[in-house]
């Protein structure tokens, strides 16, 4: 289908082709400078004092909430309003996820929520920047500091590159947080992922279980004109190739007019709906500045004549590729093979039958919204 619309999709210009060009030609295609000169932009992007540019979202979250140092044991608490890598990154680590629910009004983490869901073995919380407004950092980080046992606050931060909460970037939030570079999200790399930080020890530890959990990089061994390397714990090939690295710099000079874009669209999304009593969108904190990786509208479904999955099937055939985030992820076959009970999150389980998220990236029109938008009316009773 031609003027199929997608909910989300990549912008590559010229100038992105040039830079994954450049490095195709060079010497190294993998740990060369690119891969520091990422870090160091996205760092820089985001007031962090670092950062480990990784494979892909999962493997970020993944060696972040290795490097805070969740392990066996450990429970660590999230969203489950979420893509399923982030509480399986948890899995990963023999650690246990813990579902707190969501705020209705943004399906957001409800601090409240996390408090309760506290035990003497929470290592961790996740909060998720669902659609890209930033959670409330304010009471989590006062949850993580002031119990019995502090925790650490690792953010997922994939649909939030760029966001801002008051005067704080998105990056600046959290003791560690984790971005992807999948082709739907804020820029691209094709798949890839960071970890930015202040804490250098994180950091460090991320670093080296990227890849394989090996001492001494190429470079270092290079540098200190030694072979030898020693091997000191588990870690995996989590490294993003230099090419990968050049996209993304190159991705990320045009990341605030990427989001302006997204800004403008969800304005116009904003005004059809304000005065429609059945559709809702969600709502924005008045300190964050939201990064529009979704649009997410709520529907009062009495008043249409379809169900949510036959809306999706009808505006799919119109060519409008509308998608559905998320299915509380206790709801999957796995987890419900794990023993979680449904109902646990009662918010996150009403919304999750009544969501759509619409199309919104760069290069979506007013022309765009009001096929969608129209299109979406059609089916009111
Ligand atoms: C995309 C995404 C991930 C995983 O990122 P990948 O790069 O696809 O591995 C994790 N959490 C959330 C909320 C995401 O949207």
């Amino acid at each position: 289908m031609n003027d199929f619309l997608p909910y989300g999709h990549q912008v590559i210009d010229d100038e992105d082709v040039r830079a994954v060009v450049e490095v195709l030609r060079g010497n190294m295609l993998t740990c060369g400078q690119h891969v520091e000169q990422f870090e160091q932009a996205v760092s820089e992007y985001c007031g962090s004092g670092g950062a480990v540019a990784v494979n892909s979202g999962t493997a970020a979250l993944h060696a972040a909430l290795l490097g805070a140092g969740v392990g066996p044991g450990d429970e660590v608490i999230t969203s489950p309003i979420t893509f399923a890598a982030t509480a399986n990154a948890v899995l990963y680590l023999g650690a246990t996820p813990v579902f707190a629910d969501v705020s209705s009004e943004t399906l957001l983490i409800d601090p409240e929520d996390v408090r309760r869901k506290i035990t003497s073995k929470t290592r961790a919380v996740i909060p998720v920047d669902y659609a890209g407004q930033p959670c409330d950092y304010d009471a989590l980080r006062s949850l993580a500091t002031t119990g019995e046992r502090p925790f650490s606050i690792i953010a997922d931060a994939c649909h939030s590159l760029g966001a801002k909460q008051g005067s704080r970037n998105v990056g600046a939030l959290a003791d560690a947080t984790c971005f992807s570079f999948h082709p739907v999200k804020a820029i691209t790399c094709g798949e890839g992922g960071m970890i930015v930080s202040d804490d250098q020890e994180l950091l460090t530890r991320a670093r080296r279980f990227r890849s394989h959990g090996i001492d001494k990089t190429f470079k270092d061994r290079q540098r200190l004109g030694s072979a030898v390397y020693d091997m000191l714990e588990l870690g995996y090939n989590y490294r993003l190739t230099d090419f990968q690295c050049a996209l993304g710099a190159s991705q990320l000079l045009k990341l605030d007019s990427f989001i302006s874009q997204r800004e403008k669209t969800a304005r116009l999304y904003d005004d059809f709906f304000r005065d429609e009593e059945h559709i809702a969108s969600l709502s924005v904190l008045p300190q964050n500045k939201h990064a529009w990786h979704l649009y997410v509208v709520r529907l009062n479904l009495e008043a249409f004549r379809l169900s949510r999955d036959e809306l999706v099937a009808a505006l799919y055939s119109l060519g409008i590729g509308i998608a559905v985030h998320y299915r509380p992820v206790y709801l999957h076959s796995y987890y419900q093979s794990l023993g979680y009970d449904q109902g646990l999150c009662s918010k996150a389980e009403s919304a999750w039958n009544e969501i759509l998220s619409l199309p919104i990236f760069p290069g979506v029109g007013q022309p765009d919204v009001e096929r969608v938008v129209t299109s979406l009316k059609e089916y009111l009773r």
